[in-house]
């Protein structure tokens, strides 16, 4: 089986082709390839009309290059084609939602026209079930509790009774989007994120708020105080140390909270800011103290890419799960516990 990916929710332009004889499981003959086009901003955080902008251009070249990827694969006979003579891909799966509206509407546009093209069915996918559906499916667990640690979302999810639950989230911002509305603010480029990371490294701990209510986390106050430490005169390098320090902890007892509360012994970790490895360290540090098993993706699927759209689609075409193109609309608030999970076996419930 072969599927075109299309990933537009907010900053990247991507496609990919995911091959694969057993959507199932990883196997030696799987084969990913993606394509991605990033917007960046001139100055400031994601603006949603470039963003859209950025979209509109980008999204054309990078399914062609895809397609074109997809049809020498078909052409060289790999192992995972259906041996015809028909279309290059069985499937096009596309990201539904969550992200900004005017992004989605051109996503979804280009993945209807290709499906079209090629006489193909139609996969629509929730964003931040495939952040997690990655690192399942190349970790080989079972049942895992999710974090998701991304740039507008923050989420902890375990899979109950034919869904996927939301069991703790972020009250307010997003994660990343806190740490960039920061950089922001002692004006550095977007995305903050990696420059927290390195700024840390030299920096001294500098105590920040620390808000964890039941299951759920809140980083704004963080984030003001944050900008107020700065302000004030304490060096940047520590703050950055401190918003380390303190948003990945909360994050980490939430994710243990979870893991103590549901008896899973898995932990996957999705998202762009699942890239840090100061994040990875606590969160396998925690794992390893109550023998649970801790998998972080590949930064290629971590961050938002076409290839987690992809394998996820295939999971679904494979399980009868595709879309008719007049029920295909976006939802730029598609959450992950509105979809009905399909392409796991009733034993894992
Ligand atoms: P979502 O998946 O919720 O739509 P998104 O579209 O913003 O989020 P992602 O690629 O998941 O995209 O995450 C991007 C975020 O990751 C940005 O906020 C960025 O600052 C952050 N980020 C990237 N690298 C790192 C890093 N090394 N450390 C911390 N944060 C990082």
């Amino acid at each position: 089986m072969r599927i075109l990916g299309i990933e537009g929710t907010a900053w990247a332009a991507s496609a990919a082709v995911f091959e694969t004889p057993d959507p199932a499981q990883v196997t030696d003959d799987d084969h990913v390839f993606i394509e991605t086009d990033a917007y960046a901003p001139d100055s400031g955080g994601i603006h949603p009309r470039e963003a859209a902008e950025h979209m509109g251009e980008a999204i054309p070249t990078v399914i062609e290059t895809a397609i074109e990827h997809a049809h020498e694969r078909a052409a060289a006979g790999s192992t995972n084609d259906g041996g015809g003579s028909g279309p290059p891909i069985d499937a096009v799966a596309f990201a539904r939602g969550p992200g900004l509206g005017p992004c989605l509407r051109i996503v979804a546009t280009a993945a209807r026209a290709v499906a079209q093209r090629f006489d193909v069915p139609l996969v629509g996918v929730n964003h931040m079930v495939a952040h997690l559906e990655v690192g399942r499916h190349r970790s080989g667990f079972d049942s895992p509790v999710c974090l998701n640690a991304s740039g507008a979302n923050a989420h902890i999810l375990g899979y109950r009774n034919g869904r996927y639950r939301v069991l703790g989230e972020t009250m307010d911002t997003g994660v990343g989007n806190a740490i960039d509305k920061f950089t922001r603010h002692i004006g550095w480029s977007h995305p903050g994120g990696p420059k927290v990371e390195q700024h840390a490294r030299d920096g001294e701990y500098h105590e920040l708020p620390y808000v964890v209510k039941g299951m759920d986390f809140s980083f704004s106050g963080i984030m003001s105080a944050a900008k107020q430490a700065v302000d004030s005169g304490v060096p940047v390098d520590d703050v950055c140390r401190g918003m380390e320090e303190t948003i990945f902890a909360m994050l980490t007892e939430v994710s243990e909270r979870a893991l103590s509360l549901t008896g899973a012994d898995e932990l996957v970790l999705g998202g762009g800011v699942g890239q840090n490895d100061r994040l990875q360290r606590m969160l396998g540090e925690m794992c390893e103290q109550r023998g649970a098993a801790f998998y972080a993706p590949e930064n290629r699927f971590l961050r938002d890419n076409a290839g987690m759209i992809a394998m996820l689609g295939a999971k679904m075409y494979a399980a009868g799960d595709t879309i008719a193109i007049e029920d295909s609309r976006i939802d730029s608030n598609f959450r992950p516990d509105e979809v009905a999970v399909t392409w796991r076996g009733p034993e894992e419930s």
